[in-house]
């Protein structure tokens, strides 16, 4: 029932703005009491019962966000939605004119990746959805009863074509089960008895004689296993208060009525009942011929046309030449108005003798009636009826007719009845259609763009173009000034766009803005307190832009004719004002979003410059820094060595501890030269083993352990498979980690190297039975510049690197670095590294 392209559309119009959510359109479908749920992957039927959240937004009817649904989850009323249970979750309903219609819903598997104003963006995109799907289904509704009054008319004129009563009944039966697909149909007659399928009769008679006792529809839409058909829908078959009969159609799989459908039945009826009287009473086979073939030849002239002018036309002919009357007229109701389109006969202006209103309260009966005519003449009124609609009538004067032919006049009525009807609806759907396709035009550009003045001017454009008017405008409310401003016209001399400004309450605009409803002034020239901006301006319709029941300002077009809009005018630009305003409320919020966006990334920006500004500063500092260090370890060495002359003990002593302070800097520009080259180098990753590599660092740390009064243990399980590696690296890791375990062990101790197999890991571990680490430190540790004890007392050398640069390698391995640890007894650093 929802186009295709349409859903395509919108979806990837829902990506564009919400990039890596899912979106679901859950169709409501009343009579079936589920969802009919359109995804990108296609679409399925879901019962409401079934339907978890998206069910609850229907019954709520508001818009829900769900920003972490793991986290809420206890508090949800329902624990799934149809989208499963998402990270995060939000949804609105769809609420049309007439109830709701479905409820669209985003997920993310993101926790917290919608807020609030993604939801209101939602909601707007939302009610612009349900406006087309509004119109979608009003259209097809439209063309079904169409259709339906196409198969009517042919029916009708098979019928006014039958020579006896059994064939008329035939066609109509014929009829009835090809317009609603049935699977049998019966019509009951009282004189008669039951014609139509044999099958299932007897159960149908009991169908038949309810709908004849109640004189209205008896439906059943799902029947039990136990009867021959599916489902049943009997109506009388009446004409006023006279009954004639019955008719039933059957189904054999369930089958829900709309209300189209139930409304052509009844109109069936009618003309059938209609059918069987004239031919009950119009006795005279000839006559009968004659007046069938008149009837005949109308349904056919008029059947060609959809034209109102040219139906009224065929009409005023047939009736001028069929009875000789003084005086005819042909009356049409026009908005709530008995309305005189056509007269004819001799003296036609004795219809004005006749007023319409006196008529109008006797239009109920489907019959002629008589009534008191101009000089005593006798004169007779044809109602038009379709339904229990009265659509206008017919006026005859100076003619006495027979009971036949006001029974002919009543089937030239009903066939006439049709033919406007059928004119109405395509004029209807024409406008709609011509409304659509603007309406479609509208926002698909001011969806091209989300830049608010570019929407603007869009909207007036397309106005202006449609309407057909000298201007188009756009007043908004400054929030600021409280004025209303001009922020984009068609049609207006520029100078009018900034100096028109008005206070609420001022002028046509404000009088809207305040009132919030539309005003039509027909004629300027008629309105005492009118404020021109420009004189040539003789009619205007403003009706106000609404945002969330909020007026924020006005659409309005004008024109240099009075008179120049109509209602439908009037309710066209409603329409378009819904849009408008959804349209400008969806680009206040793109605006919003994007200097969010904006600031956001100055910010980034802004850190991102400071962190470069780091590492150059300690890129160059590191490496000014080695090429010093290198000639005072040469000279300290040829100092020691007594290469450069004799030494006292104290001089010895002070250049022992200069040649150690100076090792230790060493080390520490290495390290800081080595962080930085893991930041630009990329790995050169191949499978190596850990156990060879755990083996030499321990290797190369023995001497320092021996001399810390520290014992070194291995426990490695055989045949460890080989990792994906960067071999130096990994030697940096090991030998990190155990110069950490050795300098924080001051009282000696054990460390144990571990490897263990994890499935898709290694795991490495390096115990020590050292100072330990505070449990909240145990993260912070490595962070860069991080040590527990940075006072400048503190006991152990270093500057807070060495841990960064082992979880920097770790996680370029694609593994995890983390540690545990008790004060004062020890502690234990773990990584793993993904297998070869
Ligand atoms: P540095 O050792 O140069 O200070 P690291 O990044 O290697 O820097 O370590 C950071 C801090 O973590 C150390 O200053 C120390 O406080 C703590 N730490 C690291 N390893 C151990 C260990 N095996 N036992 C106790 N504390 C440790």
């Amino acid at each position: 029932m929802f186009p295709d392209y349409v859903v395509g559309d919108l979806f990837s119009k829902l990506q564009g703005i919400f990039p890596a959510a899912e979106p679901i359109l859950a169709l409501y479908w009343q009579e079936r009491n589920g969802f009919r749920v359109l995804t990108r992957g296609g679409e399925r039927w879901v019962p409401l019962g079934e339907a978890g959240a998206e069910g609850w937004v229907l019954k709520l009817l508001s818009s829900i966000i769900v920003k972490d649904w793991r986290k809420e989850r206890e508090t949800l009323p329902v624990s799934y939605s149809l989208h499963g249970t998402p990270g995060a979750w939000m949804a609105t309903p769809l609420v049309g004119k007439e109830g709701p219609l479905g409820v669209l819903s985003l997920s993310s598997p993101l926790p917290g990746a919608f807020d609030e104003h993604h939801l209101r963006l939602l909601e707007s995109f939302a009610s612009n959805l349900t406006l087309s799907l509004e119109n979608v289904l009003l259209s097809e509704r439209l063309q079904k009863q169409r259709r339906g009054f196409e198969l009517v008319r042919k029916i009708n004129l098979q019928m006014a074509s039958a020579s006896d009563l059994k064939s008329l009944i035939k066609v109509a039966l014929d009829g009835l089960v090809r317009l609603f697909g049935a699977s049998a149909g019966w019509i009951d007659l009282l004189e008669q008895g039951a014609m139509g399928s044999p099958e299932g009769v007897e159960w149908a008679r009991g169908f038949l004689a309810k709908a004849l006792d109640k004189g209205a529809a008896v439906i059943a839409e799902e029947l039990g296993s136990g009867s021959p058909f599916s489902s049943v829908l009997s109506l009388p078959l009446k004409k006023g208060f006279k009954k004639f009969g019955a008719m039933a159609l059957a189904f054999s799989t369930p089958h829900y009525f709309d209300e189209i459908e139930l409304y052509l039945a009844e109109v069936l009826a009618e003309q059938i009942a209609l059918a069987v009287e004239n031919f009950a009473l119009i006795g005279e086979k000839e006559q009968r011929i004659r007046a069938l073939s008149l009837l005949n030849d109308l349904s056919k002239t008029i059947s060609l046309s959809l034209n109102l002018d040219e139906i009224e036309i065929t009409a005023r002919n047939f009736l001028s030449r069929t009875f000789p009357v003084k005086a005819g007229a042909l009356y049409l109701e026009s908005a709530g108005e008995m309305k005189q389109v056509a007269r004819w006969g001799e003296e036609p202006k004795l219809v004005d003798f006749i007023s319409p209103g006196i008529i109008e309260e006797r239009l109920e009966s489907y019959s002629p009636f008589e009534i008191t005519g101009p000089y005593g003449m006798p004169t007779f009124v044809a109602p038009i009826q379709l339904g229990n609609k009265s659509m206008g009538f017919i006026l005859l004067i100076g003619y006495k007719l027979s009971e036949e032919e006001q029974l002919f006049l009543s089937s030239a009525c009903s066939i006439l009845a049709g033919a406007f009807h059928r004119a109405y609806l395509s004029r209807e759907m024409e406008n709609r259609l011509a409304e659509m396709v603007t309406l479609h035009a509208i926002s698909e550009q001011v969806m091209l763009s989300l830049e608010l003045p570019v929407v603007l001017e869009t909207i007036v454009e397309i106005i202006k173009h449609v309407m057909d008017c000298r201007a188009a405008c756009i007043f908004l409310l400054n929030e600021e000034t409280g004025l209303l401003e001009i922020r984009a016209s068609s049609g207006i001399t520029s100078r009018w766009r900034t100096e028109a400004k008005l206070r609420v309450g001022e002028g046509i605009s404000g009088k809207v803005v305040a009132l919030g409803q539309p005003i039509y002034v027909p004629d300027t020239l008629l309105e005492p307190d009118f404020i021109f901006f420009d004189r040539s301006v003789r009619s205007i319709l403003v009706v106000p832009l609404k945002v969330r029941g909020k007026v924020i300002g006005t659409l309005s077009v004008d024109h240099t004719i009075p008179n120049a809009f109509t209602s439908d005018d009037e309710r066209f630009l409603s329409i378009v004002a819904v849009q408008a305003a959804i349209a400008i409320e969806n680009a206040t919020l793109y605006e919003r979003i994007k200097e969010k966006a904006e600031a956001l990334k100055k910010a980034y920006d802004e850190v991102s410059e400071l962190s470069r500004f780091k590492s150059e500063l300690l890129q160059n500092v590191s490496h000014e820094l080695r090429s010093p260090l290198t000639f005072i370890k040469g000279y300290v060495e040829l100092l020691k060595e007594k290469s450069m002359g004799p030494l006292t003990p104290e001089q010895e002593e002070a250049l022992e501890i200069v040649s150690e302070k100076t090792d230790i800097m060493t080390r520490l520009v290495e390290e800081m030269i080595v962080m930085q080259k893991l930041e630009r180098e990329k790995l050169k990753l191949e499978p190596v083993s850990l156990e060879e590599i755990a083996h030499l660092s321990v290797r190369s740390a023995t001497f320092m352990a021996q001399s810390a009064g520290i014992e070194f243990k291995i426990e490695i399980p055989p045949g460890l498979p080989p990792v994906m590696g960067d071999k130096s690296r990994l030697i940096q890791v090991f030998d990190n980690l155990i110069n950490n375990a050795i300098k924080f062990s001051p009282n000696g101790g054990t460390i144990t190297v571990r490897l263990k197999d994890m499935g898709e890991y290694i795991q490495a571990e390096v115990e020590d039975t050292g100072i330990g680490i505070p449990e909240d430190k145990l993260d912070k540790i490595f962070e860069r510049f991080y040590q527990v004890d940075s006072s400048s007392k503190r006991q152990f050398g270093g500057m807070g690197l060495g841990l960064a640069i082992v979880k920097s390698i770790v996680e370029a391995h694609g593994g995890k670095v983390w540690a545990r640890s008790k004060l004062g007894k020890g502690s234990t650093f773990y990584f793993v590294i993904p297998k070869a």
